[in-house]
């Protein structure tokens, strides 16, 4: 029997077994596919080292303290990458990163920028529940949504605006207008943005799961099929056979309880399959040196009328991702507002991504290209989400010893679910203590 089997090997159940493992907790963990790391996915073909997946990673210093604890040198983005374009009419424009830019850019009109200044003057209204268009409109304006949050929104979460839970999605805006208002809560704490340096590795983000993954059993291809409890222990079945374990940490999708929890909470199971993972295409391209401008990327709105969401300029972000005189675009396309993109063939996806990059960057052909369709990409974290936050803490309740974590479990990000593992560990760690 061990201590403690983890489902998954996303950065959530490899962060979690780790800080296990290094408290003399043993632990196992299955991972249903060949391929450890969940979301995390780089290759290296042809010159390009490029992710399917994550890209970056916004830390703070708790999340480069780990990185250091593993071990890893983080390698920071170029200082050019603070330089976000957002498309306008068919252009590039610079996102303002001053009150004086704010003031000059021609992303907002004139009547649009005076609707922001006059967000210092709206009363705090917060409403228990609200999606983040209405929060906007109601806080910045119309302007505002369309050219700044939306895109913003596709870059984070591939979501929809008009779905999304202010609350629980963007818990900081939440929190700012508690204290008041956005401008206001900007200028207290000087910022309106998340905070931290956003960092890779040399080789990728698959640094980061190398390092995490030397450092206890990892049966691959060995799914989890589903979790009993018998009166002190877990019995769990897998692809290989059956495990025993005095603990049990599911890091697998939300969508997966339906199978695992089945035997435990029939309802419960049901429930969480509600969590929404939009499709999302990743296209990494490679393209001729010259024609792209420093910086991170764009974002494109939707009411511009195309149909990628963005762009991430990646070999402009981190050194080494393309072969000389070449550059490495990472192309995003479908999520919650273009669901679409889980029907379209391969070649029609890099039709349309060949078709708009010329448009916009003037990029005359590519010489190489790589689709990865995710069928289900990022949780959606839309108006109501608390049942599922609350729905997650009754069945730890009800069964001692169940922990469930991952992505649709406060935050998407790998900062994120890099900070959860250690709340989540110290909670296993006092039951493993108290049973
Ligand atoms: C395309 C894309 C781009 C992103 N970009 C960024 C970014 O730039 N920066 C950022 O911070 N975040 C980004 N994110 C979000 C972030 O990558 C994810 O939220 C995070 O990696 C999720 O980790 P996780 O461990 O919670 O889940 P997952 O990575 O989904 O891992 C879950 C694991 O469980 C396994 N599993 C499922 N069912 C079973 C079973 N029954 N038995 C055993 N194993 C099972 C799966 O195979 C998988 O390996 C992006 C996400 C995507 C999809």
């Amino acid at each position: 029997m061990v201590d403690v089997l983890v489902v998954g090997s996303g950065i959530s159940g490899l962060s979690t077994a780790y800080r296990l493992s290094k408290a003399g907790v043993s632990v196992l963990v299955c991972e249903k596919e060949e391929e450890i790391g969940g979301n995390i996915r780089t290759r290296s073909e042809e010159g390009y080292l490029f992710e399917e997946g994550p890209q970056t990673v916004l830390a703070d210093g708790e999340v480069l303290g780990f990185f250091k604890e593993l071990g890893l040198e983080p390698v920071e983005a170029s200082p050019s990458s603070k330089n976000r374009y957002i498309l306008r009419k068919g252009r590039l424009i610079p996102v303002p990163l001053n009150p004086v830019s704010f003031l000059t850019t021609p992303l907002l009109s004139f009547k649009g920028k005076l609707r922001v200044l006059k967000e210092f003057f709206i009363p705090p209204e917060p409403k228990e529940e609200e999606s983040l268009a209405s929060f906007v409109r109601r806080r910045l304006g119309e302007e505002v949504l369309r050219y700044l949050v939306q895109p913003f929104v596709s870059g984070v979460y591939a979501g929809d605006p008009e779905e999304l839970s202010v609350r629980y999605a963007f818990p900081k805006l939440y929190a700012l207008e508690k204290e008041g208002g956005l401008i206001r809560g900007a200028i207290k704490r000087r910022t309106l943005g998340p905070g931290g340096v956003l960092v890779s590795f040399k080789g990728g983000l698959k640094d980061l799961v190398e390092a995490l993954s030397s450092k206890f059993e990892i049966r691959k291809e060995n799914v989890v099929l589903r979790i009993r409890k018998r009166e002190d222990r877990f019995v769990i079945d897998t692809r290989g056979g059956k495990v025993e374990a005095r603990a049990v940490v599911v890091s697998s999708p939300a969508y997966t309880l339906s199978y695992l929890l089945k035997d435990l909470s029939w309802s419960a199971a049901k429930e969480f399959e509600d969590v929404d993972y939009p499709p999302l295409a990743v296209v990494n391209v490679g393209v001729k040196g010259g024609s792209v401008p420093e910086g991170f990327g764009f974002l494109a709105p939707r009411v511009e009328g195309k149909r990628i969401l963005g762009v991430i300029f990646s070999s402009k972000i981190f050194k080494g991702r393309s072969p000389e005189g070449r550059e490495l675009l990472t192309v995003y396309i479908g999520g919650a507002t273009d669901r679409g993109v889980a029907e379209m063939k391969e070649e029609e996806i890099l039709e349309v991504v060949e078709r708009e990059l010329k448009e916009i960057l003037g990029v005359q052909s590519f010489d190489f290209a790589k689709v990865k369709v995710w069928k289900r990409s990022i949780p959606q974290y839309k108006v109501g989400y608390g049942r599922f936050l609350d729905l997650a803490e009754e069945v730890e309740r009800e069964f001692k010893g169940l922990f469930l974590t991952g992505n649709y479990i406060g935050g998407v990000s790998v900062a994120d679910c890099v900070r959860r593992s250690k709340v989540v560990a110290e909670k296993v760690i006092r039951f493993l203590e108290g049973s």
